[in-house]
């Protein structure tokens, strides 16, 4: 018999755990059985004291057996999945399954919520009315064979041990570990029966993890843990020291996907759905990447990846006009208020600090449960290295109220950095990692 509190007590004092004493402890957990406070305290001694390869792996396999799997064998596409370790306007899942579905590949993504400062493709979705994202197994392997894309929430059947592990680090400050992100990441890749997992490892102000040094490890424990399965794994850290988008929020960010889905605009969020596009072609189809890419290109600009999202919206119960007409269906703030720059370049900008100050007009949620408004948030429109003029409208704030919009207004001008000298712009990837060289 394996008791939780000796479990805590080993990681406590730096001891290697075995596989069996960390199943006994995460299934248990998942059932109910071992209250919070343990929970808790196992969690800060593996952020304190760390894992290793072996513990990460084992945690991840009982995260993974605490629930149902999803082989999508009627699925007969080639299958992909890509997951964020969560950013600031990283709205890539949202043009990216579309895209790739009209591509002739298939996406089964589970997605998750917004939690701090950072954004989810779940909220984002369900602000477009009627939109549901709680689908059965079933409905979703049916949905992604007939259309080529579903995304739908992690429901109680897949992975529910990461659900309960995930609020309780947020709960706990124990979100930011290699090792628990690890496994938080790729136990819900593992669960989904996919060809290819691809990863966008984010590094920068708008990231858990800072660096791209840190954000590299992030992506090699990963890769780590995907060889451990036999799973095939591209991972890319890509740069979030600034917004990737411009739409900081639920509606905005839908209609930004519907732009980038149309070919109406252009910029680093639609490179970087260009770049995880090409690639799946690249690893699964044997594709040139240069070729896939442009491939990709033509999909958004020849309007075939928006057909697919509007097709995707339908499926799922939700009102489709809004790819013809986004803001004739979604949800509108009450109050827009225009944020002025300084002559200068832009030269560093606080991505956590404006996705917390969007989450603080009610975009996001500081705790699990707490309710969003899909309406509000930030529109943030330059980039680093930009050149301002005075008086230049910077970002529109989207807001409940003038008190919040003021508020938000002041945070906004506290998140950047404006210099008289222009800096480098940052790369937007900054490599790739797993298990193939990539060819170009
Ligand atoms: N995304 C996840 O799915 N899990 C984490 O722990 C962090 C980001």
């Amino acid at each position: 018999m394996i008791e939780p509190r000796d479990v805590v007590a080993a990681k406590r004092d730096g001891r290697e755990l075995q596989g069996d004493e960390l199943r006994a402890f995460v299934l248990g957990y998942a059932r109910g059985e071992i209250p919070d406070y343990l929970a808790a305290a196992f969690l800060m001694a593996a952020y304190l004291n760390g894992l290793s390869d072996d513990e990460t792996a084992e945690l991840t396999r009982a995260m993974v057996e605490s629930g149902a799997t999803l082989p999508l064998s009627q699925v007969s596409r080639p299958k992909v999945d890509k997951h964020s370790t969560g950013g600031v306007s990283d709205g890539v899942t949202l043009v990216f399954a579309p895209l790739a579905a009209s591509l002739g590949l298939a996406v089964a993504k589970l997605s998750g919520r917004g939690l701090g400062h950072t954004g989810g493709t779940l909220d984002k979705l369900e602000s477009i009315p009627g939109l549901r994202t709680d689908l059965s197994p079933d409905r979703l392997e049916r949905q992604v064979g007939e259309i080529g894309c579903a995304v739908a929430g992690q429901s109680e059947d897949l992975v529910p041990a990461d659900g309960a592990l995930y609020a309780l680090r947020d709960a706990t400050a124990t979100v930011d570990s290699i090792p628990l992100i690890a496994a938080s990441v790729m136990s819900k890749k593992l669960a989904v029966g996919t060809d290819l997992i691809l990863l966008d490892v984010k590094a920068g102000s708008g990231a858990f993890m800072k660096t791209p040094q840190a954000a590299a490890e992030l992506a090699s424990a990963c890769v780590r843990l995907a060889s451990k399965w036999g799973r095939r794994v591209r991972a890319a850290v890509t740069d979030m020291s600034q917004p990737l988008g411009s739409a900081i929020g639920n509606t905005l960010d839908v209609a930004e996907a519907v732009r980038l889905l149309k070919g109406e605009e252009r910029g680093r969020l639609r490179e970087l759905s260009v770049a995880f596009a090409a690639e799946a072609l690249r690893a699964l189809e044997g594709e040139e990447r240069r070729g896939a890419a442009a491939r990709a290109e033509q999909a958004l600009d020849s309007g075939s990846a928006a057909e697919v999202f509007a097709r995707m919206i339908e499926a799922q119960g939700g009102n489709a006009k809004v790819v013809d007409d986004p803001w004739a269906v979604l949800p509108r703030a009450a109050v827009k208020r225009d944020v002025r720059s300084a002559p200068g370049y832009l030269a560093a900008v606080d991505a956590e600090a404006l996705g917390r100050a969007a989450a603080a007009l009610g975009a996001g949620r500081m705790k699990k449960r707490d309710p969003i408004d899909p309406a509000v948030g930030i529109e943030f429109f330059p980039k680093i290295a930009d050149r301002l003029e005075r008086g230049d409208t910077i970002a529109i704030v989207h807001a409940r109220n003038d008190d919040d919009a003021a508020v938000a207004e002041q945070r906004v001008g506290a998140a950047i950095e404006v210099t008289d000298w222009q800096v480098e712009p940052p790369p937007l990837v900054y490599g790739w990692h797993g298990d193939e060289t990539a060819r170009d």
